[in-house]
């Protein structure tokens, strides 16, 4: 598996910058039960910048969908955004908004394409119908004009024959065409960033292609900027400049595409890319990472992979690993390449790493921990 090297231009252009459209700092979701509080998403930290595509990439269970839900402003009760998160879109803070306005951002700024295209599709009226009332909504169109429109973002995602189909049920249509006119119906917002959460799970490989060719082409067309969630490196490497690896809630890994590919640092990262399927190791079995995502129920005190993780050693069971740069072969230590992990930063000892995460995640007057391992 090799990322496509035309996005590794793109994404070792894309570090932080004052022209990022979206900006997320701090992110905390979290779901209240009777029991307990689930803290879906940790904390997390990212930037999307105009025309960039960020993929959000981690096992179910990670917080991506809830990542995206929270930005679209979905999270209901008896969820919420806890008071220090901050989403920024266009220089607008999201967070603290009303439902009413919230409504002015999804579908005017942000449009979001669902797994299920059936989800988002209703049954009962036409996909010409469900479009053009989009197109009421956020572009103030009705009559002829909105059907008119219907019909030209239904070609421009590829349905053949638009003018019939236009008037045609969800029904009527196959997977890989439903999932062309949710996108239609996003595009209908005339949106600047586009949150695709699995948008291609559903569907068999050679549609999967088909919609990641089309996002590429639309990306392209309307200059937007694309939130890509996706459980598969696969299609990671396909479509994204620049990919954050989410693990437990948390976000443990960012990097430009090619550069996570090649020089991962997180042992997360890797036992991700060693779980590819692949046709060329010639392997009987595929690799995987032992025991499962653990539901994050407390404020972080230690690394919550190590349970799974090969390289653990006693003081991550202590020491809550914060996001730092990480340097490799090709890139120099910077912001634009960070992983959550007590093994960095690299060129410090392994007691000195411990104490720099101890220090950055600890309350004042906190002491540092024993790293319970041997210097570098
Ligand atoms: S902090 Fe420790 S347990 Fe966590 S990923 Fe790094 S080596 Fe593994």
């Amino acid at each position: 598996m090799v990322a496509d090297s035309s996005r590794s231009d793109a994404g070792t252009a894309a570090e932080p910058a004052d022209d990022r459209l979206l900006e997320v700092e701090n992110l905390q979701t979290v779901f209240h039960t009777e029991r307990e509080t689930i803290r879906a998403v940790d904390g997390i930290s990212f930037g999307i910048a105009e025309g960039e595509t960020l993929g959000l990439v981690g096992e179910s269970g990670s917080g991506k969908s809830v990542t995206a839900r929270s930005i679209m402003g979905l999270v209901d009760s008896p969820g919420e955004l806890l008071p220090d998160s901050s989403i920024r879109f266009d220089g607008r803070e999201l967070t603290g908004l009303s439902e009413t306005q919230y409504e002015s951002v999804r579908g005017g700024g942000v449009a979001m394409v669902f797994q299920d295209p059936l989800s988002t599709l209703n049954p009962v009226y036409t996909v010409g119908n469900q479009i053009e009332e989009a197109l009421s909504l956020h572009r103030g169109l009705s009559g002829l004009e909105a059907t008119e429109k219907a019909i030209e973002l239904l070609e421009d995602v590829g349905i053949p024959d638009a003018a019939r189909r236009v008037s045609e049920y969800p029904h009527e249509f196959s997977g890989g065409m439903r999932q062309r006119a949710v996108i239609a119906m996003a595009l209908a917002c005339d949106p600047d960033l586009l949150i695709c959460d699995e948008p291609t799970t559903a569907l068999d490989v050679t549609i999967q292609a088909q919609i990641l060719e089309l996002l590429a082409d639309l990306q392209e067309e309307h200059g937007l900027s694309i939130l890509f969630i996706t459980h598969d490196m696969g299609v990671i490497a396909e479509v994204c400049d620049r990919v954050a690896v989410m693990y437990a809630g948390e976000v443990v890994e960012q990097a430009p595409v090619v550069e996570l590919f090649e020089n991962p640092r997180h042992p997360y990262t890797r036992g991700l890319l060693r779980s590819i399927p692949s046709t060329q190791r010639g392997a009987d079995r595929l690799e995987t990472i032992e025991g499962e995502v653990p539901t994050p129920n407390a404020p972080a005190t230690d690394c919550r992979f190590a349970p799974r993780c090969p390289e653990a050693f006693d003081a991550c069971r202590e020491v809550h690993p914060e996001p730092v740069p990480v340097a490799t072969e090709t890139a120099d230590a910077d912001a634009d390449h960070t992983a959550a992990c007590l093994l960095y930063p690299e060129d410090e000892t392994r007691e000195q790493a411990v104490d720099r995460h101890a220090i950055e995640d600890a309350p004042p007057g906190a002491g540092a921990v024993d790293s319970g391992g041997e210097s570098r």
